[in-house]
């Protein structure tokens, strides 16, 4: 019988480290296609095609320069031919590109097919709502979708050092295949059928973690930092509870929850970039595109799609972290004023 196949879409910084794990245990394990396919969006680098140039040399050298790939991933430019026979679909692409990624392949994926979401962010809803990025994997194309999110800073990953993850599925016999896919003996998962929360810490740690910036940039110290990443823990876990009523709070203790939020707040991206923001002057944009090589910031536009929510419920009053961080990021006010808004937090009231 021929092996089960899989496909990773997405090739940046994270995704070229998952395939690095997946391609690894799709060679060990026998049920599975040796060969894996990776979607790469395709670029060109000093005249070459990067799908070219990572099927020769096996390494991204643009998204994780320095970390070879295992020869059996194999980079495919054309997103339907990568996945059309694939049984286990890993979407991990930064999120603002999931909606059109999906649409390609609608009617073009194997009805069987099960998907699994790395991907941080939310989905705007049209009248004043947002959507799970599960979600809209879920409704475009119609297979179960499962999430793997963890305290998992790529370039740390990519250098094997321990750490752990956990996998929000709510089908017990799926959790254990994906398990085996996704488990080195550096990187241990963790299975909880509570995918909703898995998903949500994921997505709005990265809005902490613009805040924990802004205080880096403001050098106010490690206490202001830490009662700043405590608030937005429980802004976390308030969104959680008045709109996902059927979370459970004991996911926050997964390393998808407070083990996240403190690798994001201290070695992530948004964290860097946010300090920037304070300390050059500059814009988001412009730092993203400067620092960054191509690399995408989650934590700013996760900012504004909460907001979009909170703004048509009346309710930013109730996160003021949230609501600070994207008004910070859109020059509507300074980030100083952050603190000042964070005095008068509900949970101090
Ligand atoms: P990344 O930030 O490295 O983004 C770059 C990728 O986006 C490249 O592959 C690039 O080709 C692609 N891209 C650019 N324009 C595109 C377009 N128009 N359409 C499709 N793709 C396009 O990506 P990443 O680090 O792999 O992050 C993917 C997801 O994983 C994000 O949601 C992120 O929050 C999450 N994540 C990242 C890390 C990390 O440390 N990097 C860790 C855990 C989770
Ligand atoms: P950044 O996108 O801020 O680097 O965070 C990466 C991450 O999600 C670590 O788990
Ligand atoms: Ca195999």
């Amino acid at each position: 019988m021929p092996g089960k196949k899989i496909c990773i879409v997405g090739s940046g910084n994270w995704g070229s480290v998952i395939a690095k794990i997946v391609g690894v245990n799709a060679h060990r394990l026998q049920y599975i296609d040796d060969r894996v396919t990776m979607y790469v969006y395709e670029e060109m680098i000093d005249g070459q095609k990067l799908t070219e140039i990572i099927n020769t040399t096996h390494e991204n050298v643009k998204y994780l320069p320095g970390h070879k790939l295992p020869p059996n991933v194999v980079a495919v430019p054309d997103l339907v031919e990568a996945a059309a026979d694939a049984d286990f679909l890993v979407f991990v692409v930064p999120h603002q590109f999931v909606r059109n990624l999906c649409n390609t392949l609608v009617g073009k994926i194997k009805p069987t097919a099960i998907a699994i979401s790395l991907i941080k962010g939310f989905d705007i809803a049209e009248g004043g709502g947002i959507e799970l990025i599960s979600n809209v994997i879920n409704r475009s194309l119609k297979v179960p979708v499962a999430v793997l999110m963890g305290a998992n800073l790529a370039g740390e990953v990519a250098k094997e050092n321990f750490c752990e993850t956990t996998i929000g599925c709510a089908d017990k016999k799926v959790s254990l295949a994906l398990k085996e896919i996704f488990e080195a003996d550096y990187f241990r998962v963790v299975c909880v059928e509570d995918v909703e929360t898995v998903e949500i810490c994921g997505a709005l740690k990265n809005i902490v973690a613009c805040a924990a910036g802004f205080c880096d940039g403001l050098q106010l110290g490690d206490n202001t930092k830490a009662a700043v990443i405590r608030l937005g823990l429980m802004e976390m876990v308030q969104f959680v509870k008045t709109f996902y009523a059927n979370c459970k709070l004991a996911t926050f203790l997964e390393s998808c929850g407070v083990a996240d939020l403190i690798t994001t707040c201290y070695g992530g991206r948004n964290r860097m970039v946010s300090e920037a923001f304070v300390t050059t002057g500059k814009s988001i944009e412009d730092l993203e595109r400067e620092k960054l090589n191509g690399q995408k910031l989650q934590g700013p536009i996760t900012a504004h799609e909460v907001n979009y929510m909170l703004a048509a419920r009346k309710m930013e009053d109730k996160f003021p972290l949230f609501t600070a961080v994207d008004q910070i990021c859109k020059r509507k006010i300074e980030p100083k004023q952050l603190i000042e808004l964070l005095k008068n937090h509900p949970v101090h009231q």
